[in-house]
């Protein structure tokens, strides 16, 4: 079982995540000229759904929480999207997150448009037991909504491969037969494809490596800092490390640990496996958690919550490179600061998107009923990502636009071009 992803606290200067992608949007349909009709169509959710889910704590005690699933866009294909299980999870930040799902799955050519669900709920302060009640409360309420075709749940923050199985059992119980392809992120056991659980994380290296080249820089040589060790960050400092990139900083909610020489990744992550963070790691200084977005490193890898680089802080990042492995790190304003700085940001929905690629991947395994092997995966997963890498590189070069906003514009054209060829009904 993969570890659940940790949870920092949302940051002080974090904007209303919403604004953020609708800004991204606006943008990019001023660009392409489009009219206030198509504008709308891609800035509205096609549907949401908000349900109380009541949880019967293991004490007998009654608590009710809240959980939504929006469906951003289908013109491409059915609705693709993890849910997050987080005490900071809220409509707005859900519709933001189905968004950039709609525009990563365009930009990849996954055929699927974009959906998210959230429980808000920290899932540290429940037992396996009621986590698995709130799982299934939570799947039979969206129930009508979900499926093979129609929209295919997956992991994000707080959830896992088990979440999944749970997920997937609830609905194939309700349906009478078991229907595998209804979530992915599974256990291989359930039909999960190999490489799925790394597949975030390898994606965001693939991008990193592609990225430090473009600058002239190889792998030995480069300093990383990484936030956060969740799935996707403890990944990403794991195979950076080795690639030979010198990984100087991780950290998590808790703090930071720093060693110039480089930290050993595989011990660090053994330590926090063992002790749920990396403070208390030995020989490596600690340092704050803030501060680790401020240090002077080639690379840097925000794989934690959004809107950590924010307008308090981007004036002090010195890193080169920053590579989005979280969803929406950076709010618009800090974008902005960041590129009349010179710092090359790769954009989530570019960076991060190996997760939905192998999703994608599982979803056609389990759908043939024919599974591919690890290398297999590994392989059709970096060809997608260095493709996603050289078209939007060159749409950046040849519209003289940043990376997100070639990457936006470039998503955004495929999902109005679908809406428009299928047309209006009636
Ligand atoms: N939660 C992941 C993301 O934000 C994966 C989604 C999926 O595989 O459907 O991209």
């Amino acid at each position: 079982m993969t570890t659940t992803t940790a949870l920092p606290a949302p940051a002080e200067f974090s904007a209303n995540p919403l604004d953020d992608a609708l800004g991204q949007l606006k943008a990019a349909v001023e660009t392409l000229s489009y009219g206030p009709g198509q504008h709308q169509m891609l800035a509205r959710p096609r549907r949401e759904m908000s349900v109380s889910i009541p949880l019967r704590r293991d004490d007998g005690i009654v608590e009710v929480f809240t959980g939504h699933r929006v469906q951003h866009n289908f013109s491409r294909g059915p609705a693709k999207g993890g849910v997050r299980f987080s005490p900071h999870v809220t409509l707005d930040e859900v519709r933001a997150l189905a968004m950039w799902m709609t525009w990563k799955c365009a930009l990849l050519d996954v055929p699927y448009g974009g959906a998210k669900g959230g429980v808000t709920i920290d899932p540290r302060g429940y037992s396996r037991a009621e986590l698995e009640r709130v799982t299934r409360r939570y799947t039979s309420e969206i129930l009508p909504i979900i499926g093979p075709e129609r929209d295919i749940p997956a992991p994000d923050i707080g959830t896992d491969e088990r979440t999944m199985a749970w997920m997937m059992d609830t609905y194939s119980t309700s349906v009478g037969f078991t229907v595998p392809s209804v979530v992915t992120g599974k256990p291989v056991s359930l039909g999960g494809s190999l490489g799925r659980s790394s597949a975030t994380s390898k994606g965001v290296v693939h991008i990193a490596l592609a990225a430090l080249a473009h600058r002239g820089l190889r792998p030995h040589g480069s300093t990383a800092a990484v936030q956060g060790l969740g799935k996707v960050g403890a990944g990403a400092a794991e195979f950076l490390a080795e690639a030979g990139v010198r990984v100087v900083v991780v950290g998590d909610q808790y703090g930071a640990v720093h060693a110039a020489g480089g930290l050993d990744i595989p011990r660090l992550l053994e330590h926090t496996e063992r002790s749920g963070t990396v403070t208390g790691f030995e020989g490596a200084e600690a340092i704050d958690s803030d501060e680790l977005l401020e240090l002077d490193v080639d690379l840097l890898v925000p794989a934690a919550v959004e809107g950590v680089l924010h307008e308090g802080n981007a004036h002090r990042v010195r890193a080169g490179i920053v590579v989005e492995g979280a969803n929406g790190p950076t709010t618009a304003v800090a974008d902005r600061k960041l590129h009349a700085q010179g710092v090359l940001v790769v954009p989530d929905i570019l960076a991060n998107a190996g997760g939905v690629i192998v999703s994608y991947f599982e979803w056609v395994q389990g759908n043939q009923a024919y599974w591919w092997t690890a290398d297999e995966v590994d392989e059709r997963l970096e060809r997608r990502m260095l493709q996603g890498w050289a078209s939007v590189l060159e749409t950046a070069r040849s519209r003289g636009v940043t990376l997100r906003e070639a990457a936006t514009l470039t998503a955004v054209q495929r999902v109005a071009e679908a809406h428009t060829t299928r047309g209006l009904y009636p």
